[in-house]
Parts: C-alpha cells; sequence; structure tokens
C-alpha cells in the first residue's frame, strides 16, 4: 500500500480541530503564520453544497482581515473550486492531485513571496493533505471531515488506507493518535 512508501511521521498532524471555526488564526498569525492553503471537500464544504453559507463567508473575511492570504487547494475539478473560491473571493488550484507535490507548487507560484514557515495547510484527510504538506515540509491542521455519508469512492478508499496509518501512529505515536481520535467523539 502506497502509505507504507512513506515515514509514519509524514501523517502527524501539525494540531486538530473539530471543524474550521475552531481554529485559532490570531494566534497563528502571532506565531508568524501569513498563507493557509485550504482544502475545500470536507473542510470546507460538505459535497452536497456548492456555495459558503454567510457564516463560512464571514469566516473568511475575518481571516482576511487578519491578514492572511488564502488558496483554497482541492483535488476536485474547476467548476466546483472556482464557484467556491469566487464566493469567497480567494484564488484556488483544481485538480490539485494531492498527496502529489504539484498542486502545492502551483499554489506557492501564486505567491509573490513566501517563506514555508509561514504557510499552513488545512485539511480533513491523512492521506491527501497531512501527507501531502509534508512532502512539502509543510504544516497541516487537520479537521474532522464535514460529512462521510456522500464520499466519492476515492475517498472511501483513503479512508480504508487512513484506518491503517492510525493503527501505526498508534504504536509509535499514541498522543498524536489520541489527538485524532479525539476529532470524531
Ligand atoms: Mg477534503
Amino acid at each position: 500500500m502506497i502509505h507504507y512508501l512513506f515515514k509514519i511521521e509524514s501523517f502527524i498532524p501539525y494540531a486538530c480541530r473539530k471543524t474550521v471555526y475552531d481554529i485559532d488564526y490570531n494566534k497563528l498569525y502571532e506565531q508568524g503564520k501569513r498563507i493557509l492553503l485550504m482544502d475545500l471537500d470536507n473542510t470546507l464544504l460538505p459535497y452536497d453544497k456548492e456555495y459558503p453559507d454567510s457564516e463560512l463567508k464571514s469566516l473568511f473575511r475575518r481571516i482576511k482581515d487578519i491578514g492572511f492570504t488564502v488558496i483554497i487547494m482541492s483535488n476536485n475539478v474547476e467548476a466546483r473550486v472556482k464557484t467556491f473560491a469566487e464566493a469567497v473571493e480567494c484564488d484556488y488550484v483544481y485538480s490539485a492531485l494531492k498527496p502529489l507535490k504539484r498542486g502545492y507548487q502551483k499554489a506557492l507560484k501564486k505567491l509573490v513571496h513566501y517563506d514555508h514557515r509561514e504557510i499552513i495547510c488545512i485539511g480533513d484527510q491523512l492521506l491527501t493533505d497531512v501527507l501531502g504538506s509534508s512532502r512539502l515540509g509543510l504544516k497541516c491542521i487537520l479537521v474532522k471531515p464535514i460529512m462521510k455519508k456522500s464520499e466519492k469512492w476515492y475517498t472511501k478508499f483513503n479512508r480504508t488506507m487512513e484506518s491503517q496509518i492510525l493503527k501505526r501512529l498508534k504504536k509509535k505515536y499514541p498522543n498524536v493518535y489520541k489527538q485524532i481520535i479525539a476529532l470524531e467523539e
């Protein structure tokens, strides 16, 4: 299985939060973070929604007011990613093919200036978001997936592999394991 090709350390999130609303963006800014690479599906939106609601829109306004540059980075198709990104007035990368490096490199090219230490990724999957970020030397905050029922087959496949990654984490990094599992509670 693909995840055995990677060190278990590649799957350790920077932090675990239930939702994007539970992230302390002011604190991240104080820590020197300036750029957020945000996953779309199940991180910001369930699959059955296309547009951000007013709560999500105001979260984006708040994040940008703090001073962050946000790029939506999704493995989904252009139409969906573009629709959302335009609604929250952010740049975006579609068909990112996370955990491959290409999408991240595309996102980084959109930035005039950046330092790797200023970037925080946010996503709901160990196998795409956390692994992909690690491969670029970036940190990723893991959130609980918004909705699991409508997941596409490849996401379900990833979840099966995730349970195997979790077993490996449990053995070697029980505290990290506990934090990830706590998201489900
Ligand atoms: Mg996702």
